[in-house]
């Protein structure tokens, strides 16, 4: 089996939650065994390391960025084995000290992503990561984020891309995820 059908078959799946008529796809029984876990972070890592990314011909990635919530389980075990920095996204309000924040939409009305001022210097170069891109919007958040303290993204990592969301348009750097569903 190769390792992208070992990930997928440790995905979950929940009709109707958290409501009617949406299907959720959930990465905890992945995480919940080692050998998957394993395996997912070193195809990550792979990605990361082994092929030649836009914009960035040393292929050397100062930060790892992590959304609120499921891109904290993932964000520094990828950061570690790179030797980058983590620097997590959050929700307003729980983030202390000065803060950048930026606007997205949500399935009804906004909510707002906010980051520590002084977590990216100009001219780095950044990798955001999160369970799932459905329509984009909190990575796109991110991405405002980031360029608003002068970082270059570099790639939107997921494990999973809801494919007729196309999430991805809404992003200023190539997404890679490891499964596509529609
Ligand atoms: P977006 O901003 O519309 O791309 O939504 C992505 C965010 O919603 C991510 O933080 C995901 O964790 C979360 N999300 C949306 N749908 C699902 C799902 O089916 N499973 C897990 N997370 C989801």
């Amino acid at each position: 089996m190769s390792d992208v059908d070992f990930i997928k078959s440790h995905l979950g799946s929940h009709p109707d939650f958290p409501k009617k008529g949406i299907v959720f796809l959930d990465i905890f029984p992945l995480l919940r065994n080692p050998v998957a876990f394993e395996t997912l972070i070193t195809h990550f890592i792979h990605r990361l390391t082994s092929h030649t990314i836009p914009n960035s011909p040393t292929k050397k990635i100062d930060v790892i960025v992590g959304l609120d919530a499921r891109g904290f389980l993932l964000g520094p075990l990828i950061a570690l084995r790179l030797g980058a920095a983590f620097v997590p996204v959050r929700k307003r309000g729980k983030l202390p000290g000065q803060v950048v924040s930026a606007e997205y939409q949500k399935e009804y009305g906004t909510d707002i992503f906010e980051m520590q001022a002084d977590a990216i210097q100009p001219g780095q170069t950044v990798v955001v990561v999160d369970d799932l891109i459905a329509t984009g919007g909190s990575a796109k958040a991110a991405g405002e984020l980031i360029a608003k303290q002068g970082g270059m993204t570099l790639e939107y990592l997921f494990i999973i891309e809801l494919l007729f969301l196309k999430g991805g348009e809404k992003l200023d750097a190539p997404l890679y995820s490891i499964v596509q569903s529609d």
